[in-house]
């Protein structure tokens, strides 16, 4: 039988609906997978082992009585699950002390949905505390490796997500972007990552970090099995009010095949996401890659998004100042431990003092400041207005071209403990995921070729407001016609 964890999440339906195998003997085999190179990787804070077994049991039973048509679309196959989206019964720190031990009560709406269409939770994935990192290192948890090359980091915050994926564990994970954490891991790790419109899929139950910033997104192997997680995951939901009331359109592949498939696309390449200081071979492939789109019909212009220098500066006021606030509910009384003191202002101190970690202090001492009497004008009010101007940049390019390619990181998988102890130099990281954010535009992030190391190298497409479909179609073309998403690391 060939090798199950081999297999692509449409592959693996493909033989779950011809009997080729069952679903039980798929969760069995990410299980053998996780245990051969878990420990190396260290990629999960959580194995749901027997809960997965019992669900694949179940969803075989339904299989067989209810035939192969007619089925929920990803009935039996296994995912895994950042672990800031809560999953009810298992555990969900967040990567954080201050959560340990926190079982929630209840599923987030992207997990469920996926759960309600038959997808099987393997175990939630290591991640920066937070969400707040590049790297996973700033996890309390321990640091995962990057799978091309275990001295080296995943990319961060969704670093456990991208490495189950590369490390053929699982065909697809979920992860969260507030910044850059499901394309910068997508970049260092060789797969497919997609970060969605803000308020494309619902942020019920994903542990809020900045709040107008946050999305819900996907990893898989290629831009089709990202698809089929996006769909199922998006739209409006009653317990997120920025959710949007928008059509969820069934990505159709079939334009994205053949000759041409895309011809007539205009593609931008903003000049201010190619500059020094990037890995010259990041530049390289991916000027080689758009290359390649123009070879599949596309035009491509050079176009500007002026304001891009600003949005590191920005970010870095905005994310901090929401995550001050989101972050003053964990007391040491609503969840996880709490600090023995002789009055409650002391349990609020000692609980938070002991359980933060230096970077999430840190963005809350940054926030708490930028938000203070006195200094919101200057900090906060400042950051809003200019990421007005940047939203802007982006609504002027879609007047002019379909969407923007860029590279996703200025450079391929660094060192674990390169930067760890300079922020500067980790916030460097997300210079061109971060305006996507800001503007709350999708973007995706794909494998288009390596450097002298052997390390992927992410060609990240941007589109306009609710274009997740054109994103995955452009990448499914680019996919037809190469091979670097196909290649695995040796592990
Ligand atoms: N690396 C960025 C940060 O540290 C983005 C993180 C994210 O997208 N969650 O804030």
């Amino acid at each position: 039988m060939t090798n199950l964890t081999e297999l692509t999440l449409t592959e693996m339906q493909a033989g779950l609906n011809k009997g080729e195998f069952s679903s039980r003997e798929l969760v069995q085999a990410a299980l053998e997978r996780l245990s051969q190179v878990e420990p190396a990787l260290h990629a999960f804070l959580y194995i749901a082992g027997e809960e997965a077994l019992a669900a694949a049991d179940e969803a075989d039973k339904k299989r067989k009585s209810a035939g192969a048509t007619g089925q929920s679309p990803l009935l039996g196959i296994p995912i895994a699950v950042k672990d800031v989206l809560t999953v009810e019964g298992l555990p969900c720190t967040a990567g954080s002390k201050i959560l340990e031990g926190y079982v929630p009560p209840f599923t987030a709406t992207s997990v469920k949905r996926l759960k309600d269409a038959g997808a099987i939770i393997i175990g939630k994935t290591n991640n920066d505390e937070f969400a707040m990192g590049s790297s996973t290192e700033h996890s309390a948890y321990g640091y995962t490796h990057n799978p091309w090359d275990l001295t080296r980091v995943p990319g961060g915050s969704s670093g456990g997500s991208a490495a189950s994926v590369a490390a053929r564990c699982v065909p697809a994970a979920l992860g969260t972007d507030t910044g850059g954490s499901v394309r910068q891991p997508a970049s260092l790790c060789g797969v497919t990552g997609l970060k969605t419109t803000y308020g494309r899929i619902s942020r019920y139950g994903l542990v809020a970090f900045g709040s107008s910033l946050d999305t819900v997104g996907a990893f898989g192997r290629n831009a089709e099995d990202v698809a089929q997680i996006f769909s199922v995951m998006a739209g409006r939901d009653q317990l997120d009010a920025t959710s949007a009331d928008m059509p969820v359109p069934t990505i159709d592949f079939v334009g994205a095949t053949g000759q041409s498939p895309l011809r007539g696309l205009k593609i931008g390449v903003p000049k201010e996401y190619f500059i020094k200081g990037t890995q010259p071979e990041v530049e390289e492939k991916v000027r080689a890659a758009i290359q390649q789109l123009k070879t599949l019909g596309a035009e491509t212009h050079e176009i500007s998004l002026p304001h891009t220098e600003y949005a590191l500066p920005v970010y870095y006021i905005i994310a901090p100042a929401e995550a001050s606030a989101n972050l003053a509910r964990y007391d040491g009384i609503r969840y996880g431990p709490r600090a023995d003191a002789g009055n409650l202002w002391d349990v609020f101190f000692k609980t938070r003092g002991q359980k933060f970690g230096p970077e999430v202090t840190r963005r809350i001492m940054i926030g708490t400041y930028a938000l203070s009497a006195g200094y919101y004008d200057a900090y906060y009010g400042q950051a809003q207005k200019v990421r007005t101007l940047i939203k802007r940049d982006f609504e002027a390019a879609f007047r002019e071209v379909d969407l923007i390619a860029a590279p996703t990181a200025p450079e391929t998988a660094f060192e674990i403990g390169e930067r760890v102890d300079d922020p500067l130099a980790m916030y460097l990281e997300d210079i061109f995921t971060l305006p996507a954010n800001l503007a709350g535009v999708p973007g995706i992030s794909f494998n288009c070729g390596f450097d002298k190391n052997h390390l992927p190298i992410g060609l990240q497409l941007i589109g306009s407001h609710f274009r997740e479909d054109l994103l995955l179609q452009v990448t499914h073309a680019y996919q037809q016609v190469t091979d670097w998403h196909k290649r695995a690391p040796k592990l």
